[in-house]
């Protein structure tokens, strides 16, 4: 039996939350059918259900967050894995981050095109390495170093993602590159989806998660933005500005156009102004989103975990794919701008 002296120096119990993005943009009704939407309705639940169940049977909050966005980045409706946004060369250059807010310790990757997990390989940098941040030829092979699954990068194509490539090279009046090597054969007839708009630009994944031990984590994967500059990093894999995690104050992962969230320092600025400012979560990120992003031009949104298990999100787009859940609660997913 444990005497009463070491019992009264266990750690309280906090109560497991979890809260995750699927990007955000002009994410508008009008452009959405009723079947596009129930199908990411029925992803976004699926994936912060994992990170539930992780939570729930008393699992970590990096255990989460991975488990969740692994199965966002298998999903081809998100940017992100499978189904990520194509550079400019026809190539899908991956990027992603993690955070353990118990300890600060980060793993990150950048324009990474083989591992068919991201975040797993942004862990492994964190886990395996004594590096935070890999990038390119190196993050690759470091990838098949630690064992991860490696994928050919016709894996990770999707035609959708190929037209909005198309279109946008059109527009810029920029030279199209040939389809990439093993992509199936052009569909005879575009499907009428390819031919919506702007939405596609988005749907970036993240998640932030805080366990029943009282410890946070942060993480976010991306195929970067439609028709980037080949070689171009945005700020998901950049640990402060899409994503952070520190038990001092908060576990943030931000989506959006990422220059401006680099710029910014978005994901360390809300912990900054929880941490020294003393503010509530969600003041915090409607501080950053909505003075800060927006007076400089710039879009997107975050969303955000406390260690008293305060969830919030924030963002200055017509929609941001979310979702939230803490223990004992109700699962709230939202899309429009319109919905709480
Ligand atoms: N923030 C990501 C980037 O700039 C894109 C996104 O979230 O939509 O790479």
């Amino acid at each position: 039996m444990m005497a009463a002296s070491a019992l009264a120096q266990q750690p309280a119990a906090h109560h497991w939350a979890i809260v995750l993005h699927g990007g955000a943009g002009t994410i508008e009704r009008a452009s959405m059918t009723p079947a596009r939407e129930a199908a990411y309705r029925a992803s976004l639940a699926q994936a912060i259900e994992a990170g539930a169940h992780v939570l729930d049977r008393g699992g970590s909050s990096l255990d989460a967050v991975e488990a969740a966005i692994r199965i966002l980045e298998d999903d081809p409706l998100f940017n992100a894995g499978r189904g990520s946004d194509f550079a400019a060369d026809g190539r899908n250059e991956m990027d992603a981050a993690i955070m353990d807010g118990s300890n600060l310790k980060a793993g990150a990757v950048g324009d990474v095109t083989r591992t068919r997990h991201p975040i797993s390989l942004a862990r492994a940098v964190m886990e395996k390495s004594p590096h935070v941040f890999l990038v390119g030829e190196g993050a690759d092979a470091f990838s098949v170093y630690a064992g991860l699954e490696q994928a050919d990068p016709s894996f990770f194509f999707t035609e959708r993602r190929w037209q909005d490539l198309v279109r946008e090279l059109k527009r810029e009046g920029l030279p199209i590159p040939p389809r990439p090597a093993g992509a199936p054969p052009p569909p005879a007839v575009p499907a009428a989806e390819m031919e919506s708009p702007d939405e596609h630009k988005y749907g970036t994944v993240g998640v932030v998660a805080l366990d029943r031990a009282g410890n946070l984590a942060a993480g976010t994967s991306t195929g970067g933005t439609n028709a980037k500059r080949w070689g171009r990093v945005g700020d998901s894999p950049l640990i402060g500005a899409g994503t952070y995690a520190s038990n001092k104050s908060c576990a943030v992962s931000a989506t959006g156009t990422g220059e401006y969230f680099i710029r910014l320092t978005v994901a360390r600025t809300v912990c900054a102004l929880v941490e020294y400012k003393g503010l509530a979560l969600q003041a915090a990120v409607d501080e950053v989103i909505h003075k800060e992003v927006t007076g400089l031009n710039g879009d997107g949104g975050v969303i955000a975990v406390a260690p008293d298990g305060q969830m919030a999100w924030s963002f200055n787009t017509a929609g941001m794919y979310r979702a939230k859940l803490a223990e004992g609660g109700k699962l709230e997913i939202g899309i429009y701008n319109d919905e709480p």
